[in-house]
């Protein structure tokens, strides 16, 4: 059985409020028998105050409001003034603050969960306090192995200096808008090319054919129209954002990105936008558009997809214990297939419709492991689910590789499986969610050693009996977090981790 799990999520600053469209419960099973299905992301980074402050402090639920990047800029302009002015108290807001929005005079800022890098943590921090003033900042911590093992480890926090940025300038979706760009200002001569790496001469040579550069005897042209800086997107969250849009009134809410509309505005999906609930009535992707309308469901929504995995070639290879570790490409597959419709103050399932919307695939880099049979029968003879140990070894995994790559867990993905029929093999997956890879697997490949023992670390420590989300289970797996086994994981990671000697 193959467990997948994935996708991104931004939400990183915010006041302590619930999200507006919760987190899938991640200790529900799902019905029998799914098939490798996916409970859906939250919106990219959407947060709101929730009713729940109605009735805590009447006053209130007018003085808070929501911020993030998809809203429409002169909404934001709106509630950025609000803010500066006192109208507004407090901001529920994505990392959309963190960057050039000056807002001084806030008091305190509320993190809610680890936000991936101290770079961020201290950027987010630094949101209060301007000026000299004295400001309060907490970081409140998740349930989520990474933000556990912080907790027990704040040394990992304090003391140490901002992270190296990840980033493969290698990347040939980094590189080949890059040399376009560059070709844009003055033509691009042999000259150059050692200028940005040894794969320069092969992404030249895929721009010409595509038609993108011409190559004459000078060097290599852009001559289009089009200013060569569109073709980089600096967010990457590839393909046009889809528009959301009331469609009793034809009034503009926001924009979602493409990469996520499939999960956060399918046909049927609740999407809720400053505190107002609305229904998705229609998703079309091809105008690029989702209607929607207002709507009191007592539901909410949560798409799942399939997702598949494939070695195209492994780049590097090293033993790691009995077993073997790579970094390499692959291609991923995942298909958002239905939804599920819960109960909002029960998680009570209604239902589970189905989806017809296309596959999206990504090629990028990932690392994996592999155990051989030997040591996998070994296990197996004492009695471990091999299948539930490999899926929480991959969970905790996914939760502190960005301890040591610059990355958001949302960035990563992953896929588990007892036997894959590219390896032949039990096989662990982390991979790159951004198309190309940003360097973040190449990352885990090269720590791997110190990665995958405080994986095993973390899994120890926490002090749950059988997984909690605080370890091994994972608000975003594709299996309902069906099977795990803490046991199996830590005797899986032990058997990987052991000193091995070569008969
Ligand atoms: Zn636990
Ligand atoms: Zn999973």
């Amino acid at each position: 059985m193959a467990a997948a799990c994935s996708s991104r999520e931004s939400v990183t600053v915010r006041l302590s409020l619930p999200d507006e469209q919760p987190t899938p419960d991640a200790d529900t099973p799902l019905p029998a028998d799914p098939p490798i299905p996916h409970p859906a992301p939250p919106p990219d980074d959407e947060a709101t105050a929730l009713p729940s402050l109605d009735d805590e402090a009447t006053a209130l639920p007018d003085r808070v409001a929501a911020y993030r990047a998809g809203y429409l800029a002169e909404d934001r302009r709106l509630l950025e003034k609000a803010l500066r002015s006192g109208t507004l108290m407090g901001l529920a807001t994505t990392n959309a603050l963190e960057l050039g929005v000056d807002v001084s005079g806030l008091d305190a800022v509320l993190i809610a969960g680890w936000p991936g890098t101290r770079a961020s943590l201290w950027q987010q921090a630094g949101r209060a306090g301007r000026d000299g003033q004295d400001a309060l900042a907490v970081l409140i911590a998740r349930d989520d192995p990474l933000d556990t093992y912080l907790v027990h480890h704040p040394e990992a926090l304090f003391g140490r200096p901002v992270e190296a940025i990840v980033l493969d300038p290698d990347n040939p979706y980094v590189l080949g808008p890059h040399l376009c760009a560059a070709a844009a200002e003055i033509p691009l001569t042999h000259a150059d090319l050692p200028i940005f790496g040894d794969t320069t001469q092969d992404v030249l040579t895929e721009l010409v054919k595509d038609g993108l550069l011409r190559q004459r005897a000078a060097g290599w042209f852009w001559t289009h129209r089009e200013r060569a800086t569109n073709l980089a997107d600096i967010r990457g969250g590839g393909g046009a954002p889809i528009q959301v849009v009331e469609s009793a009134t034809g009034r503009l809410l926001g924009t979602v990105d493409e990469a996520s509309a499939h999960t956060s505005v399918h046909t049927g999906a609740i999407y809720l936008h400053q505190g107002e609930t609305f229904l998705v009535e229609e998703l079309d992707l091809d105008a690029g558009v989702a209607l929607v309308g207002s709507a009191e469901p007592d539901y909410s929504t949560f798409a799942r997809d399939i997702t598949e995995i494939s070695v195209l070639r492994s780049l590097r290879s090293t033993p790691l214990g009995p077993g073997t570790l790579h970094f390499g490409e692959v291609e991923v597959t995942r298909q958002v297939v239905s939804y599920l419709r819960r109960r909002v103050q029960s998680g009570e399932l209604l239902g589970d419709e189905p989806l017809d919307l296309p596959p999206r695939t990504l090629r990028t880099r990932a690392v994996w492991w592999t155990l051989p049979s030997g040591p996998i029968a070994d296990l197996a003879e004492e009695g471990v689910d091999l299948g539930g140990a490999a899926h929480a070894a991959e969970h905790a995994s996914i939760g502190l590789l960005p301890l040591f790559a610059t990355c958001d867990r949302w960035d990563i993905g992953g896929v588990s499986t007892e036997l894959h029929a590219d390896t032949g093999l039990l096989t662990v997956f982390v991979y790159d969610g951004h198309e190309g890879g940003a360097g973040i697997a190449e990352r885990g490949y090269a720590r791997a050693s110190d990665w995958l023992t405080a994986t095993r670390e973390a899994i120890a420590s926490c002090e749950c009996e059988r997984g909690c989300p605080s370890c091994i289970q994972s608000p975003k797996c594709g299996n309902g977090n069906e099977p795990l086994s803490k046991s199996g994981a830590l005797r899986l990671l032990d058997t990987l981790l052991r000193p091995h000697s070569q008969p």
